[in-house]
C-alpha cells in the first residue's frame, strides 16, 4: 500500500498540497512543512522520471544511487494499524529521501521482474505524464488525466471528417483495428 510511490506525477504547487499529498498516501515521519521541504521533494522528480526510458542497467544505477545516498536499511515495521511492510529509512530522515528510498526499493521489485517496460509515458501527443501500467495485458498507454477519453473524441472526430470530406466509397476503414495484436 505504501509503496507505490512510482505514480506520483501530480502537481505540487504549494506546502498544502504537499501536505495533502502525504496525508492520502497515508506517510508518517518527521515533516518539516516548510518551502525547503517542499522544494526538495520537487527536486526529487526529475531524478524519478529519469527511470522512464532508462534501459535496465541504467535504471539499476540510478536506483543503486538512491539506496546508497538514502543509507537504505530495510527493516520490517508494523504500526498504525498496517501490518508488516518495509521500512528502508529511519524516521528522523527528510521527507524527500523516504520518498526517494520507497521509490527505490518499488523500483528494485520492478528491475528484479523485469517488468520496466510497465514504466510508460502517456500515449498523448500533447502530455508527457509518466504512468505505470499495472493491467494485466500490459495495454495501458493514457496516463489518467483524460488523455484516454480525449485521444477517443480526436479520433471519432477525425475518422468523421475523414469520411464525410473524402469519396464516400464503401472503402473499409483500416485505421481502427490495425494494431489489433499489439
Ligand atoms: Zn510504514
Ligand atoms: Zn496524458
Amino acid at each position: 500500500m505504501n509503496t507505490d510511490a512510482a505514480e506520483d506525477g501530480e502537481l505540487l504547487p504549494d506546502v498544502a498540497a504537499l501536505d495533502a499529498f502525504v496525508e492520502r498516501e497515508g506517510y508518517t515521519g518527521n515533516r518539516r512543512h516548510d518551502q525547503a521541504e517542499l522544494d526538495a521533494v520537487r527536486a526529487l522528480r526529475p531524478r524519478l522520471r529519469a527511470l522512464w526510458g532508462a534501459d535496465e542497467d541504467e535504471a539499476v544505477d540510478l536506483v543503486n544511487a538512491m539506496l546508497r545516498e538514502g543509507r537504505a536499511l530495510p527493516q520490517l515495521m508494523r504500526h498504525d494499524g498496517w501490518d508488516y511492510h518495509l521500512h528502508a529509512t529511519g524516521d528522523d530522515a527528510g521527507l524527500d529521501v523516504r520518498l526517494m528510498v520507497e521509490f527505490a526499493m518499488a523500483m528494485v521489485d520492478v528491475i528484479r521482474m523485469k517488468e520496466l517496460d510497465r514504466l510508460r509515458i502517456c500515449a498523448a501527443p500533447d502530455c508527457d505524464d509518466v504512468l505505470v501500467d499495472l493491467s494485466k495485458n500490459r495495454s495501458r498507454r493514457f496516463c489518467l488525466q483524460g488523455c484516454g477519453n480525449r485521444q477517443n473524441v480526436a479520433a471519432y472526430r477525425a475518422r468523421k471528417a475523414a469520411s464525410s470530406g473524402t469519396a464516400s466509397s464503401g472503402t473499409p476503414s483500416p485505421g481502427a483495428a490495425a494494431g489489433g495484436a499489439a
